[in-house]
C-alpha cells in the first residue's frame, strides 16, 4: 500500500490534490486486536458477573469521578496513542465500580435489570455489525426479526394479524410520543401540514390520562403543541388504577367544555406501583366515542407473554396503540422498546414528511420492510435483535419464567410486610413494584414523608440495597421493584432490617435537631 506522495482522486469534474497524507493506522480495526480487547473486557465482565455479593449503590461525588475519568485520558492529541492494556482495564473497572449493581441481589430500585448475558454478547454483534434498522437495505436481518417478534408477540396481544404493525423506537418515551403524534395527526389530519391553525377555531384538543401517568406522556402534550393545560387526569383509587366509573363523567363535562379529547391513555404497570389500569372497561369507553385509547405498557406488557399473568392485561387488543419495552421486563439491554398498532395504516400517521433521498415513492417487497416512515429514528439501534435472539434460541419460557419468578416474589414481600407492624403496605402489587412505609409505633404523623426519603438516602449510602422513593399524592413512600431473580424472601427480610436501623439512626438526629417526636400530628 502507498503510504503517502502524491495522488489525485478524481471525483466528477474535481480533482482532489493531497500531498504527503499521512498513513493510517488501520490495524486498530484489525481481528487481532478485536480479539486481544474483547478477551480482556470479556475477563472483567466475568469478574463482576460472578460477584452475587449484596450490593446497593454508593453515590461517589461527581466531581471527584471527573478527576478520575480525566486521569484515564491519554495525554497525546497529536499522534494515536498505544493501546494501554492498563488504562482499558481500569476504565472497565471505574465503570463497574461506580454503577449501579444490577446483577446483586442488593439491587431493588428501578426497572432495568441485569441482561441475560447472552443478550449483552449479541449486543457486542451488533455493535461490530452496526447496520442501523430504519431501512431494509442497511440491516436486512433485523428487520425481517422485527416481523418476526412482532408476530410472536401478537400472539398474547390478539390484534388481527393481517391489521396490525409493530415498530422500534428508542424508548418507551419514544414510544409514547410517537403513538400520540399519531393520535393527534388522525383526529387532526390537517396539522401535520398547517400547524396548529388548523385546529378548528375554539377547539382545544386534549388528552385524557391517569393522574399517575407517566411523565412522558404529559411531556408529549407541551411537545405536540396541545399544552398541558389540556390533559385532563383521571383520578386513581387506592390502587393507582383509574376510577373507570368517573371517566364517562370526566368525558362528557370535557366535551361540554370544549375539549376535544383525541386520546385517552391508560397504563398497564405504572411506573410508581405498577398498577394495571381496566383496560377492557377503559378500551369499551374510548372506543364507544371514537377516541384513540393508547396503552402505556412501558414496564407491564411483558407480563402478556406469561400464561399466568396475562389475564391481568386483559382487554389490551382495544388499544390503537400500544408501548412495550423489553429493555425492562424482558431483560434485554436498553433500549428495545416496541410500539405496536391495531392499524399499520395509522401508523404511518405519525410521520408524513417526504424525503426522497431514503423514502421510495413506490413500496416494493424490500421498503415493505422499511421502518423509517414509522419512528422518529433515522439512524436506528438495530434493537431487536438481542431479544429475538434470545427468544430464537431459549425461547418464550425463559422470559415468562423469570417474569412469573418476580412477580411471585413481589407477592411474597408484601405479605412478609403486611406480618411487620412497623411497616405499612399503601397498595397491593400487581406485578413486581412494591411501595410501602416505614412507621415505627409512635411516630409523628407530619414526619412520615420526611422520614422515608431519608431512610432512602441513608440505605443508598450504607452502599448495601438500593431502593427508590415515590410520591403517591401527597405521600411519599419507599419504592422496591424486584427485576432480579437472584433476590430471595430473605434479601427483602435484611433490607427491612437495614430500613429499621437507619430509622434508628434518624431518629436519633431528628431528636438531636430538637423536632418534638412526641408530638402525633403537626401542621408545617
Ligand atoms: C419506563 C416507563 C416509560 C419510559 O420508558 P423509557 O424506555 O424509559 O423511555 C414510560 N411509561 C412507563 C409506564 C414506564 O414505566
Amino acid at each position: 500500500m502507498k503510504a503517502s506522495g502524491d495522488f489525485r482522486v478524481e471525483t466528477g469534474s474535481v480533482y482532489l490534490r493531497k500531498r504527503n497524507m499521512k498513513s493510517f493506522n488501520s490495524s486498530l480495526f484489525s481481528s487481532a486486536l478485536f480479539r486481544k480487547h474483547t478477551d480482556i473486557a470479556v475477563a472483567e465482565l466475568e469478574t463482576y458477573l460472578d460477584n452475587v455479593a449484596v450490593r446497593g449503590l454508593k453515590l461517589k461525588d461527581p466531581y471527584e469521578l471527573l478527576e478520575k475519568a480525566r486521569k484515564l485520558m491519554t495525554g497525546k492529541e497529536d499522534e494515536i496513542d498505544d493501546f494501554d492494556t492498563e488504562r482499558f482495564r481500569a476504565i472497565i473497572d471505574l465503570y463497574i465500580r461506580t454503577g449501579i449493581q444490577v446483577h446483586s441481589p442488593g439491587y431493588m430500585g428501578r426497572q432495568f435489570s441485569g441482561v441475560i448475558p447472552l443478550a449483552g454478547i449479541f449486543d457486542l454483534v451488533n455493535s461490530i455489525l452496526n447496520q442501523p434498522s430504519s431501512f431494509y437495505e442497511a440491516a436486512q436481518l433485523p428487520n425481517v426479526a422485527e416481523r418476526i417478534m412482532s408476530d410472536e408477540l401478537n400472539k398474547f396481544i390478539g390484534y388481527d394479524p393481517q391489521k396490525f404493525t409493530m415498530v422500534t423506537t428508542s424508548g418507551g418515551s419514544l414510544a409514547n410520543l410517537t403513538a400520540l403524534l399519531a393520535a393527534r395527526n388522525h383526529a387532526f389530519p390537517n396539522v401535520w401540514k398547517k400547524g396548529l391553525a388548523a385546529y378548528p377555531p375554539g377547539s382545544r384538543p386534549a388528552i385524557a390520562v391517569s393522574e399517575d401517568i407517566h411523565y412522558s406522556i404529559c411531556r408529549t402534550a407541551g411537545i405536540l403543541g396541545i399544552g398541558e393545560d389540556n390533559i385532563l387526569k383521571m383520578p386513581v383509587d387506592g390502587n393507582g388504577k383509574i376510577c373507570v366509573e368517573k371517566v364517562p363523567g370526566i368525558l362528557d363535562d370535557a366535551h361540554k367544555k370544549g375539549f376535544i379529547v383525541f386520546c385517552l391513555v391508560a397504563s398497564a404497570g405504572t411506573t410508581s406501583l405498577g398498577a394495571i389500569d381496566s383496560l377492557n372497561e377503559l378500551g369499551d369507553i374510548a372506543n364507544k366515542r371514537g377516541i384513540w385509547f393508547h396503552v402505556d405498557g412501558a414496564h407491564g406488557a411483558s407480563l402478556l407473554v406469561s400464561d399466568l399473568l396475562r389475564h391481568k392485561l386483559s382487554g389490551i387488543e382495544k388499544a390503537d396503540s400500544i408501548t412495550w419495552d423489553a429493555h425492562k421486563m424482558l431483560f434485554v439491554p436498553s433500549p428495545c422498546s416496541l410500539l405496536f398498532y391495531k392499524d399499520k395504516e395509522k401508523s404511518y400517521g405519525a410521520f408524513q414528511q417526504e424525503a426522497s433521498y431514503v423514502f421510495e415513492k413506490h413500496a416494493d417487497r424490500y421498503t415493505e420492510f422499511d421502518s423509517a416512515e414509522k419512528n422518529f429514528e433515522c439512524t436506528k439501534r438495530p434493537m431487536i435483535m438481542s431479544l429475538w435472539v434470545l427468544w430464537a434460541i431459549y425461547g418464550r419460557a425463559l422470559f415468562s419464567e423469570k417474569i412469573e419468578f418476580v412477580c411471585q416474589l413481589c407477592s411474597e414481600a408484601y405479605l412478609l410486610l403486611k406480618k411487620e407492624e412497623d411497616f405499612e403496605t399503601i397498595h397491593e402489587p400487581e406485578c413486581n413494584i412494591l411501595c410501602f412505609r416505614y412507621k415505627p409505633h409512635d411516630f409523628p404523623t407530619y414526619l412520615i414523608p420526611d422520614y422515608q426519603l431519608k431512610i432512602r438516602d441513608e440505605v443508598r449510602e450504607n452502599g448495601v440495597f438500593f431502593i427508590s422513593k415515590v410520591d403517591i399524592g401527597k405521600e411519599t413512600a419507599l419504592r422496591v421493584v424486584f427485576m432480579n431473580h437472584q433476590i430471595e424472601p430473605k434479601h427483602f427480610r435484611l433490607l427491612l432490617n437495614e430500613i429499621r436501623q437507619v430509622g434508628q439512626n434518624i431518629i436519633n438526629q431528628y431528636q438531636k435537631a430538637d423536632f418534638s417526636l412526641n408530638t402525633k400530628e403537626r401542621i408545617i
